[in-house]
């Protein structure tokens, strides 16, 4: 039986990036991964949402060419080579991670691990099985689309994130379940592609967990381009006819959406096979860990989307690090700097703590917004609907949270990331030089008016 320092269940943005880092330390390393490296993020995620978005944005610019003086009398796409483009996309990166592995000399399985509490995993896969012993475990399974059980959607034919990337035909309609980040983007794509997009959404606005400004702003966007959008709604129930019948209940009414396609979004469930026997303790429906990602059994480790909390690749991979570092015998930094990025038209990013976290912790908080309908870079390009908002403490004026919304906007929001890091304040993005014209102005005008001394906002 082969015997390694670390066994990695799980070759997504945590199990990889874990792995590599492990090896690059020194420690042997086995990577299980039982479908394809990258994870959801890169195979059914991430990239593939990206890729099409990107798609999308190109048919929007053709569409908005009459604006820039550009006509153009007729255009097609085909959803085939799109879907194929992004297939290409997607091996190209995994190609790219086959060879970080065989680089860090990482011994990758290609198998399902069962774990055991004495560390040992056993991989299984159509034709093989085999045993490994580990020093230490990390489970690294990821996630899978929630689908709850409403009454009928076992008749109809539904997408989840799983499927919708790899769709053959574009529908004429679509409804969303679920008005989340997943939901939105997915919304954006069709949207552009000539479908009729309709979300339900059970809070009383889409991506609740997000600035309550962004969300807004985001709404009347989206409905601007022809969205419909359904809040404080529950879906009750599906009924297929000649077409789908899409039933909910808003304010005590009943309302039905006909559509020929529906997408379930309403989160992700862990993936808990291969050791769902293992006896690690939970926390509701995800794997409980400590700050150094470590379960309630000793040397089993939890990170990404298993554990909850972000389900974003790059918390994945951050906890993964955290996870090599504890089993290195390395301190782990905490920091609550997690940026979170919505790729919609606008895309929405922001950073540390939302207003309301803030006032939670006990801050006194103030705020500055600016809008960007006045950025000379952004009115240039023709895309200057957005904003900026800082959120700071009243008394050092420290930087707690920014929330940018605008085209590119998760392009840059590392910058805003990098004060929230190292414990930045208003005044020292206000002393910095920003170049003209760009976009991240705003966030320097957005500083000083919040210091009283903006010199385009007040
Ligand atoms: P996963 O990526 O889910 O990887 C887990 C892997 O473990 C899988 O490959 C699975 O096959 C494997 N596995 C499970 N059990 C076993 C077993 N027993 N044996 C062997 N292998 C096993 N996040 C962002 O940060 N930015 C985005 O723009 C973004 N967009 C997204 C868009 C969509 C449509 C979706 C669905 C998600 C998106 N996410 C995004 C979230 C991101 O994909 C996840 O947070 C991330 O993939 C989690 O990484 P992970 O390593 O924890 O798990």
């Amino acid at each position: 039986m082969k015997n390694f320092d670390v066994a990695i269940i799980g070759g997504g943005p945590g199990g990889y990036v874990a792995a590599i880092r492990a090896a690059k330390s020194g420690l042997s390393v086995a990577l299980v991964e039982g479908r394809d490296l990258g994870g959801t993020c890169l195979n059914r995620g991430c990239i593939p949402s990206k890729t099409l978005l990107k798609h999308a944005e190109v048919i929007n610019q053709i569409k908005e060419a009459k604006t820039y003086g550009i006509t153009i009398n007729d255009f097609s796409f085909s959803i085939e080579e799109m879907v194929n483009r992004k297939n290409q996309d997607i091996k190209q990166l995994r190609n790219g991670i086959k060879g970080l592995l065989r680089q860090n000399k990482i011994t990758h399985f290609n198998g399902f691990g069962t774990v055991f509490s004495n560390k040992k995993v056993v991989i299984e896969s159509e034709d093989s099985k085999e045993e490994i012993q580990a020093k230490n475990i990390i489970l690294a399974n990821g996630s899978k689309p929630f689908v709850p059980g409403i009454p009928g959607l076992e008749h109809i034919e539904y997408h989840t994130s799983d499927t919708i990337f790899d769709i053959t035909e574009v529908p004429e309609r679509l409804v969303i379940m679920g008005g989340g980040v997943i939901g939105l983007e997915i919304a954006c794509v069709f949207n552009s592609l000539g479908t009729s997009v309709e979300i339900v959404e059970m809070a009383d606005r889409v991506i609740p967990s997000e600035d309550p400004d962004a969300s807004a702003f985001l709404t009347k966007q989206l409905v601007a381009k022809g969205i419909s959008i359904y809040t404080g709604a529950k879906v009750t129930g599906f009924k297929k006819d000649s077409r789908t019948i899409v039933e909910l209940e808003k304010q005590g009414e009943k309302v039905l959406l006909e559509t020929d396609s529906v997408l379930i979004s309403v989160g992700r469930e862990p993936n808990l096979k291969g050791f769902n026997e293992l006896g690690v303790a939970f926390d509701g429906r995800f794997v409980k860990v400590d700050q150094n990602m470590r379960t309630s059994l000793d040397g089993i480790y939890a990170i990404g989307d298993l554990i909850g909390g972000f389900q974003l690749a790059h918390a994945a991979s951050e906890e993964g690090i955290h996870a090599v570092n504890h089993i290195l015998g390395k301190p782990n930094k905490k920091d609550l700097s997690m940026p979170r990025c919505v790729y919609t038209f606008p895309e929405i990013a922001s950073v540390g703590l939302t207003e309301e976290q803030a006032r939670a912790k006990g801050y006194s908080v103030r705020t500055k917004k600016v809008d960007l309908a006045g950025n000379g870079k952004a009115i240039a390009a023709g895309e200057n609907s957005g904003f900026m908002k800082i959120i700071a403490d009243e008394k050092f004026g420290e930087i707690l949270g920014v929330i940018m919304v605008g085209a590119h906007v998760t392009e840059m929001i590392s910058q805003a990331t990098s004060f929230i890091h190292l414990e930045g304040t208003v005044e020292e993005i206000e002393s910095m030089i920003f170049p003209h014209p760009t976009v991240s102005e705003a966030l320097f005008e957005s500083a000083a008016a919040w210091m009283g001394k903006g010199i385009h906002y007040s």
